[in-house]
C-alpha cells in the first residue's frame, strides 16, 4: 500500500475552482434595451419584447443571471487523510475540511489553479453559447406564435367590423 505524500501538520497548498458564483451581466441579447428587432424572411422587421431576460410577469429586466469562475489557492495544515477506495491514491484533510488538489508547493498549486480555472472558463463559455443560441431559437419561435395570434384577431376584428356595416349604422 503506498504511503501517503503528507503527513500531519504539514504545511500544504490545495487549488480549488468553482463557477457557482452568481453574477448579473447585460443580457446577451437585448443588450439591456429590453427588446429586439427580429427580421423575416420576407425582410419585414418586429419588434418583440426580450424574453432571454425577462421574469415571468415582470417582463424583460435587460440583464442576465451568469456564473463566474473563481479560483484559488490556499496554504493550510494537514490535518487528516483518508484512503479512496476507487481511484486509489489519498484524500487530504485540510484545516479540517476534505480537499482536493493538495500540493506541496504554492508553485504547483498555482499551475493547477491555473489549469484548473481555464477548464472552468471554457465550460462556461461553452454553456453560455449553447444558452444564447437556444435563446435566440426561443424569440423566432415565439415571434410566430404572436404573429400567429395577432392574424387570428385582425381576422376576427375585420369580420365583426363587415356585420356592423352591413347593419348601416
Ligand atoms: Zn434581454
Amino acid at each position: 500500500m503506498e504511503a501517503p505524500q503528507f503527513k500531519y501538520g504539514d504545511r500544504v497548498w490545495y487549488a480549488e475552482s468553482s463557477s457557482y458564483c452568481a453574477v448579473d451581466v447585460p443580457c446577451d441579447i437585448c443588450f439591456g434595451k429590453l427588446s429586439v428587432v427580429l427580421i423575416l424572411g420576407n425582410g419585414e422587421e418586429t419588434d418583440i419584447e426580450c424574453e432571454a431576460c425577462g421574469k415571468g410577469f415582470q417582463g424583460p429586466t435587460g440583464v442576465r443571471r451568469t456564473h463566474e469562475v473563481r479560483s484559488s489557492v490556499t496554504e493550510g495544515a494537514i490535518t487528516g487523510f483518508t484512503k479512496r477506495s476507487f481511484e486509489g491514491g489519498w484524500r487530504f484533510e485540510v484545516d479540517g475540511s476534505s480537499r482536493d488538489h493538495v500540493f506541496a508547493t504554492q508553485e504547483e498549486a498555482e499551475a493547477k489553479r491555473s489549469e484548473m480555472h481555464e477548464r472552468d472558463t471554457g465550460a462556461r463559455a461553452r454553456m453560455d453559447e449553447e444558452n444564447l443560441s437556444g435563446k435566440k431559437k426561443n424569440h423566432a419561435w415565439s415571434a410566430s406564435y404572436h404573429r400567429k395570434h395577432l392574424e387570428e384577431a385582425e381576422r376576427k376584428v375585420a369580420w365583426h367590423r363587415a356585420k356592423l356595416s352591413k347593419k348601416g349604422s
